[in-house]
């Protein structure tokens, strides 16, 4: 069979990767957007094969970088199943709709041409007609329940923590006498995160493509996520009067978020402080991880036997309107305001910082990652003044950060994954998904430990 990486070869989004067995039939793992090109140009729209010509797509997950760009390929005339787990198509519903919302968003200041029509800035890369054909197409496996797409090609989806749904692929391919055990790593989640079970290892693999996301770095691991969340909001809402604004992804972080803060308020740690999630998609994603609450680690699923829904408490707010979001800045008492977007590009998150960043009694703490460029990366390199709604800004809120709500296996994370097949076995470890550096220091230590290892260019095919 021949494998090629069509993307997140050598940078971390975009997963797209091609496997083709010997009679010729075509499975796709993956059909993310690629942020590196404009998220809805016509970069994002030309594929590197015929989409008519592949036979199946295997979704590993929900994430953007891994499925924002299926509706495009069922545009361009893609007609056979979109094969997943079923949380992983419900995010995907509302992950692919609001993608299509953040496209006609971008347009909204569209000039009328001289016949009054919209001239698009930037035309949508696709439209909710075209995520409705898209998710026509999902057909939902559960995990571990092994399918036979055909007779040389059974397909298994293994946990892989990181996000509700998340899996590893494992395809089993006949080809003559020999059976090839092929594993899709998809994102690897870290052990011990808030909600989720922990990832799975899968042994005797002979070729695995694994993301390295984080293959340079270790997790701090000095403090707990409670800890973290405990000292800042002692710090911010009970030592003084004031507020603590935790910008997150609707999906995955604010779920983990709080179901951690409710843990806190339930042991009676600190005394119940006023929590606002102020984010729509917020609300819908929690109510997908309710509906799989089967899905959640044990110690999520014990927290509901004894204290009830893991995402509902006394002084908690879910905002719904637009006219509910604005009155939180009028609301005087110490609070929490969840909201996104995580890197402060966009979003309800806007509003909060217009009001609060001039509040020395406020604190920003950021969880997730920042890319540069965006305003969360500016406020953590210490930018003294913003400019938001065209109104300079000086920054007198604390800015914090951590890394404990990662949802990323870090370098240890990623070569327990890996090392779960010996050298002897694993005959190939393909690098994707990650940073240059990351991929050569992750691809140094499987080198020392006699694996063999390659970092694929994109669009270079492998005989496996
Ligand atoms: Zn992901």
């Amino acid at each position: 069979m021949n494998f090629t990486s069509w993307g997140a070869a050598e940078q971390v989004t975009g997963s797209m990767h091609l496997i083709e067995l010997q009679d010729g039939y075509r499975v796709l793992i993956d059909c993310g957007l690629d942020y590196e090109k404009d998220r809805s140009s016509v970069e994002n729209e030309i594929f590197p094969f015929e989409p008519s010509s592949i036979d199946l797509v295997i979704l590993t997950h929900a994430h953007i970088d891994h499925s924002g760009n299926l509706p495009t390929l069922v545009k361009n005339g893609y007609n056979g199943q979109i094969l997943c787990t079923s949380a992983t198509a419900d995010l995907c519903q509302i992950l692919l709709t609001d993608s299509v919302n953040v496209f006609l968003a971008k347009n909204k200041d569209n000039k009328k041409n001289r016949r009054g029509k919209n001239e698009f800035k930037h035309a949508p890369l696709y439209l909710h007609k075209h995520v409705m054909d898209t998710m026509d197409r999902f057909f939902c496996v559960p995990f571990h329940k092994k399918f036979e797409a055909r007779a040389n090609l059974s397909i298994t989806l293994i946990p892989a923590g990181h996000l509700l749904g998340a899996a590893a692929i494992l395809l089993e391919i006949q080809e003559e006498d020999n059976l090839k055990r092929v594993v899709f790593s998809g994102d690897i989640g870290r052990y011990n995160y808030p909600i989720l079970a922990d990832p799975e290892t899968i042994p005797d693999v002979d070729y695995m493509i694994c993301e390295s996301t984080y293959g340079g770095r270790l997790h701090s691991k000095d403090k707990t996520v409670e800890e973290v969340l405990i000292e800042n909001i002692k710090h911010s809402c009970i030592d003084t009067p004031g507020r603590l604004i935790i910008p997150a992804f609707s999906i995955g972080r604010t779920q983990a978020l709080v179901y951690s803060i409710n843990k806190i308020f339930a042991a009676k740690k600190l005394p119940p402080i006023k929590v606002f999630v102020d984010s729509p998609l917020g609300m819908a994603g929690t109510d997908i991880y309710r509906k799989h609450h089967h899905l959640l680690n044990d110690s999520a699923q014990a927290f509901y036997q004894s204290n009830g829904d893991q995402f509902t408490f006394d002084s908690l707010d879910y905002i719904e309107t637009l006219n509910e979001s604005k009155q939180i800045s009028d609301y005087f008492e110490p609070c929490i305001i969840i909201s996104s977007a995580g890197m402060l590009e966009g979003g309800r998150i806007q509003d909060h910082l217009y009001f609060n960043l001039q509040n020395y009694y406020c604190t920003i703490l950021f969880i997730g990652y920042c890319a540069k460029g965006t305003l969360g990366r500016k406020l953590l390199d210490g930018i003294p003044m913003v400019k938001i709604y065209g109104r300079e800004l000086y920054v007198f809120a604390s800015i914090k950060q951590t890394d404990l709500f990662s949802a990323h296996a870090d370098q240890n994370g990623l070569l327990n994954f890996i090392m779960a097949t010996p050298p002897s076995k694993l005959k190939k470890v393909f690098l994707v998904h990650g940073e240059k550096s990351s991929m050569q220091q992750l691809a140094a230590i499987l080198n020392e430990k006699e694996y063999q290892v390659c970092i694929p260019q994109k669009g270079k095919q492998f005989i496996l």
